[in-house]
């Protein structure tokens, strides 16, 4: 049969959809050099239909200028369609950045962060799926058998993200039914959250090569452990040395680092409008699913917001190098761009005022006397997704963060999306998530 190559130029939406355009691979080159048409309304288009009401209506006229370094090109080699696209950002027609785009938010974040303090972030995702194709056995959390049991998935995926040239860190049988973890090596600039976006389209792409489903959803139903997602960050000096360790320093936590988790720790609640942006995000920032549900810094511990990651001791690799802490009130209806660019908002609210390294959480804070909770300033999170929007918009900091025509596109897609939610029951909302994502 005769076949011509497809070339998609995408973007990652507030809905953390990749979503774009394409054209015959033969235009390629000049594409790459002029983009291709888009439309602001597209930014309202929620994950379940409906648009939500925006500014522009029909209205306006944008381009969607491909990034060559993220060019994806897989040819899976089973006759099926090469998966080939690329990443790029959002511009006026003559070239200026668009106010709405998700990746120059956090280009701008990044900016701010050097420009202010010297320091570039090293980052990379955790992320957590379901593979509906695996086999389920009782009991098979971190079992040998549980990859065995979903086939040749790891394999054609990791080859995917090879020939994408992302370089995987590790992956794993997760704790949950049918549930799988990835992790990628660290990156610097707008990169990670690229590689987060270019991931899930490859573990999507192998799926449905495999002729099987997979979701990232925050909870596929309401009962299970959820999907998480985590995001290790470190510090860099302007030499690239490492900046967030301190073997000195109580955790090895160093002044800089401590002020930027702080920084963190203060806007938890209208990060999680951010990182959290799905009605069913909050059936998992619950306690004790090993997801996030106070505002508080932990030492190794799987249930902080903030988690200082464990240094290995054994291996030959710098200390300093390995150092990295870990967001965990994240997940994949999450715009990787808008989370992260929120995260280093905050971290650097902290790195301003100086704040000092909050206290690490020695036991469950939900045990813990209010009135010491208070002192720590630890909080309970967000329960709602309602409520996670409100504390942005009553957080005048936050707002800041952001031009104005993009946080009020943000609040008001998402509250498009409670209405949607609104009439359905828990198990039901599970189900359009998990479909969705
Ligand atoms: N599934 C947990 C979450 O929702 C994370 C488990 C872990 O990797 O520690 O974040
Ligand atoms: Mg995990």
């Amino acid at each position: 049969m005769i076949r011509d190559e497809l070339v998609m130029f995408c973007h990652c939406d507030i809905a953390g959809q990749t979503r774009g355009k394409g054209f015959p691979v033969k235009h390629l080159k000049a594409r790459l050099a002029s983009g291709i048409g888009w439309t602001p309304t597209n930014i309202m288009l929620t994950s379940f239909g409906p648009i939500a009401e925006g500014p522009w209506g029909p209205f306006g006229d944008l381009i969607l200028r491909p990034d060559p370094a993220t060019e994806v090109r897989v040819d899976f080699e089973d006759g099926s369609a090469v998966e080939h696209f690329f990443l790029g950002d959002l511009l006026e027609t003559d070239g200026s950045p668009w106010d709405c785009c998700p990746r120059e938010f956090l280009r701008r974040a990044l900016d701010a962060l050097e420009s202010e303090t010297g320091l570039g972030l090293l980052a990379s995702f955790e992320q957590e799926f379901t593979y509906f194709g695996a086999q389920e056995r009782l009991g098979s959390a971190y079992n040998l058998d549980a990859i065995r049991r979903h086939g040749s998935f790891a394999e054609v995926f990791l080859a995917a993200l090879d020939a994408a040239g992302l370089a995987c860190d590790s992956y794993l049988p997760e704790y949950g039914p049918r549930q799988y973890e990835v992790t990628l090596e660290p990156a610097q600039g707008v990169a990670p959250a690229d590689h987060a976006v270019i991931l899930r389209e490859l573990a999507r792409a192998t799926a449905q090569r495999l002729g099987q489903r997979i979701s990232f959803s925050p909870a596929v139903t309401p009962e299970v452990v959820g999907n998480g997602v985590h995001v290790h960050m470190s510090l860099l000096d302007r030499d690239g040395n490492p900046a967030a360790y301190d073997p000195e320093a109580p955790h090895g936590l160093s002044r800089k680092a401590g002020a930027f988790i702080a920084g963190i720790l203060r806007h938890a609640p209208a990060l999680c409008a951010l990182t959290a942006p799905s009605v069913i995000s909050y059936l998992r920032l619950v306690p004790h699913r090993w997801s996030a549900a106070w505002s508080n810094l932990g030492y190794r511990d799987r249930e902080a917001m903030v988690r200082i990651c464990p240094v290995n001791e054994i291996s030959r690799h710098d200390p300093a190098r390995q150092f990295n802490f870990e967001y965990r009130a994240a997940d994949a209806a999450a715009n990787p761009y808008l989370a992260l660019g929120a995260i280093v908002r905050a971290g650097l609210e902290g790195l301003r005022r100086e704040l000092p390294t909050p206290e690490v959480t020695r036991a469950d804070p939900e045990t813990l006397p209010e009135a010491e909770r208070a002192r720590h300033g630890v909080a309970r999170l967000p329960q709602s997704l309602e409520q996670a929007l409100n504390a942005l918009e009553s957080d005048a900091a936050a707002c800041g963060w952001f031009p104005a025509p993009l946080l009020d596109a943000y609040l008001r897609h998402k509250r498009a999306e409670i209405e949607i939610m609104a009439g359905l029951d828990r198990d039901q909302r599970c189900a359009r998530y998990a479909e969705a994502y």
